[in-house]
């Protein structure tokens, strides 16, 4: 292929723009991801020997070697892995073919495209190369090719870049940066051994550089023709956890995530039996901001006998634990194994058991040792464990006591425990409130009846919550009673005194009922006295199979049919206002304005607004 001279795609102009503009504080990154594509391209190269071992040539030994030539002020990052060809080069690094990149880099804008954070969170790969770069020179071959189908690709990094054909007898790759002249420091062989240390000591291929000794004649560090291994390069899972520190497992874990917070905590396995396999799970601090993309695989890598297989292996880990990363290195899985046969291998199952377990014994670890720490993880990922009260059957009662709620006690952290070691001597049901916002769960009028004799409400304002109650409908034999549901009866909490009054209250309010239920036929499909109520005149309840109002309005909002179930009108006949209706003009409007204000409360939408406002008018005037 004659020399050719191509434009980047729109993305890559527009990453690179914020590579060399917003990372300049982090320059050292650059290594990092460079000999993490170098370590890939070995992966790659020995996961397709695996079907044509031919592909090893005469270097079967992969390696990355690092030198630099402080003349020229280059670093060169060289590997023996897959390598690439023209048209490779091409498109890989003329174009982001990750959707995931893409779609990052939609939601990048404005404030946002200085966070250096979160771009460092991301990992920008190969062009994190121009932080230090201000000329990238790659020459490769792909293994299987011919020596003369090699390439060679040279950018400035701005619009475009120049690729040729060139003669190369090695197989894989070397990229050459040509340092600008304020990234001159990383011309030296402890500046790179130190950035190596930090970032890739786990990296399981070796990384060779050139000795240096110190020349007492020249008073310099002279560079020996001889290479050593700079990197521990032993994969970090295989090693003994007694010999491995926190600061490694962090960094590890840096690697594996592009994730700069220090994850909250991990777990180190070795597991023998039936399936043999090794596994290294992190729960990372903060949820990563496609959290709630339920069709986003995994984070967890697959390993077969140390052999990387693929990564975001999403049959290894349930649904709802798809934040967690890590890394699983089986030993009985076949080395071609798919995605495919990954979802029916019984193998596969039994390591998505063991590593649910593992994750879930974390969970109930911190949530026992470290309070302040499980409601950190709590804030960031309690809305998908809730998930798995539907989806993992089998932990359903370990989930269940991971839930963490507000409540009429407390604004958070309440655990069904929690709440059972509180009820009432002859409380029979744990009780529940769903509600859009904290704040109108506290208000509502349901609840009063309930704070007045101090029986603690679980207060749910997660979107995930009214799904929540249909997989989660008791607790140590408790069953959950939404308060807001059929008729309360608070069994054993009530005394006889108490009950023989509502009862005499609700015979001699029977006439007045008869009115509303007239008045209201469009609107309620029942009207009852309650006794739930203290200081407001009424409420909304809905019968016990019906569908709440609160969920009703969640599935209209999302575009979904909710049934038109008409809900029942409880008074208070206590209230002055509902005293009042007995002999009043304005019956009608009263009784409207009763209904309409009870549907307020609960955060419902009124009918005919306009005709509500000139109800309340026309009673303030008069
Ligand atoms: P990522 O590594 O996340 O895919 P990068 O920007 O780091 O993204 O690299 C882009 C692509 O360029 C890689 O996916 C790979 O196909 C190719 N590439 C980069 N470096 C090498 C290398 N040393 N050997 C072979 N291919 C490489
Ligand atoms: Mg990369």
């Amino acid at each position: 292929m004659e020399k050719q001279k191509l434009s980047f795609q729109a993305e890559v102009k527009q990453l690179l723009h914020l590579v060399t503009h917003s990372l300049y504080s982090n320059k050292e990154i650059f290594l990092r991801e460079l000999i993490s594509n170098a370590s890939d391209a070995c992966d790659k190269l020995r996961f397709e020997a695996l079907n044509d071992n031919a592909l090893f040539e005469d270097a079967p030994n992969l390696e990355v070697r690092i030198s630099f030539d402080k003349a020229a002020k280059t670093i060169t990052i060289s590997d023996n892995g897959i390598g690439m060809s023209a048209q490779e080069a091409i498109e890989h690094l003329g174009t982001i073919a990750k959707s995931g990149t893409r779609e990052f880099m939609g939601k990048l804008s404005g404030e946002q495209a200085r966070d250096a954070q979160l771009i460092g969170q991301f990992g920008v790969g190969f062009y994190s190369g121009y932080i230090v770069a201000d000329r990238i020179t790659v020459e490769s071959r792909r293994a299987g090719l011919t020596p003369e189908e090699g390439v060679r690709w040279v950018s400035e990094g701005t619009g475009d870049f120049e690729v040729e054909t060139i003669h190369r007898d090695k197989r894989g790759t070397d990229v050459t940066l040509h340092l600008r002249d304020d990234a001159e420091e990383f011309l030296s062989g402890w500046k790179i051994k130190s950035i190596v240390g930090k970032y890739s000591d786990h990296i399981s291929l070796p990384i060779l550089m050139r000795k240096e000794e110190w020349d007492q004649e020249k008073q310099e560090q002279v560079t020996k023709d001889e290479w050593e291994t700079i990197n521990k390069a032993a994969a970090l899972w295989t090693r003994s956890k007694a010999d491995i520190t926190d600061a490694e497992y962090q960094a590890f874990y840096q690697q594996l995530s592009y994730d700069s917070t220090p994850p909250l905590a991990y777990t180190h396995n070795r597991v023998e039996g039936r399936s043999e396999y090794t596994q290294l799970l992190y729960i990372p601090a903060k949820a990563p901001y496609d959290l709630w993309n339920r069709d986003k695989r995994g984070g967890v890598k697959l390993y077969v006998k140390r052999v990387f297989i693929m990564d975001d292996a999403e049959a290894l880990m349930p649904t709802y634990l798809r934040f967690i990363k890590g890394v699983i290195d089986s030993a009985d899985l076949p080395l071609n194994v798919s995605r495919e046969l990954l979802q029916e291998s019984r193998d596969v199952k039994a390591i998505r058991e063991g590593s649910t377990k593992r994750v879930l014994s974390m969970l109930e670890d911190i949530a026992e040792n470290q309070k302040d720490k499980y409601s950190e993880f709590w804030r960031e990922f309690g809305a998908v464990l809730k998930e798995g009260m539907g989806e993992d059957f089998a932990n359903r009662e370990r989930l269940a006591k991971l839930l963490r709620f507000s409540s009429t006690h407390a604004d958070e952290g309440v655990s069904l425990a929690d709440y059972a070691s509180r009820m009432k001597e002859g409380q029979e049901a744990v009780y529940v409130i769903t509600a859009d916002t904290l704040a109108a769960a506290k208000s509502s009028p349901q609840l009063e009846i309930f704070r007045k004799k101090g029986i603690e409400v679980l207060l749910l304002t997660d979107r995930v919550d009214e799904w929540l109650l249909s997989h989660l409908y008791e607790f140590e034999g408790k069953p959950l009673q939404s308060v807001a549901k059929g008729a309360v009866d608070l069994g054993k909490l009530q005394d006889e005194e108490e009950k023989k009054q509502a009862e005499a209250a609700a015979e001699s309010f029977k006439p007045v009922l008869e009115r509303l239920k007239t008045a209201l036929a469009g609107k309620a499909k029942d009207v009852r006295v309650t006794t739930r109520l203290v200081d407001s005149p009424a409420c909304l309840v809905v019968e016990e199979g019906d569908m709440s109002g609160h969920l009703a309005r969640l599935l209209k909002q999302a575009g979904q049919e909710a049934p038109n179930a008409k809900p029942i009108l409880e008074v208070n006949p206590e209230h002055a206002l509902v005293k009042k209706l007995d002999g009043s003009e304005r019956f009608e409007d009263l009784a409207n304005i009763l209904f309409d204000q009870a549907l307020l409360a609960e955060g419902g939408h009124l009918e005919d607004p306009a005709a509500y406002v000139r109800r309340v008018n026309t009673l303030l005037a008069g």
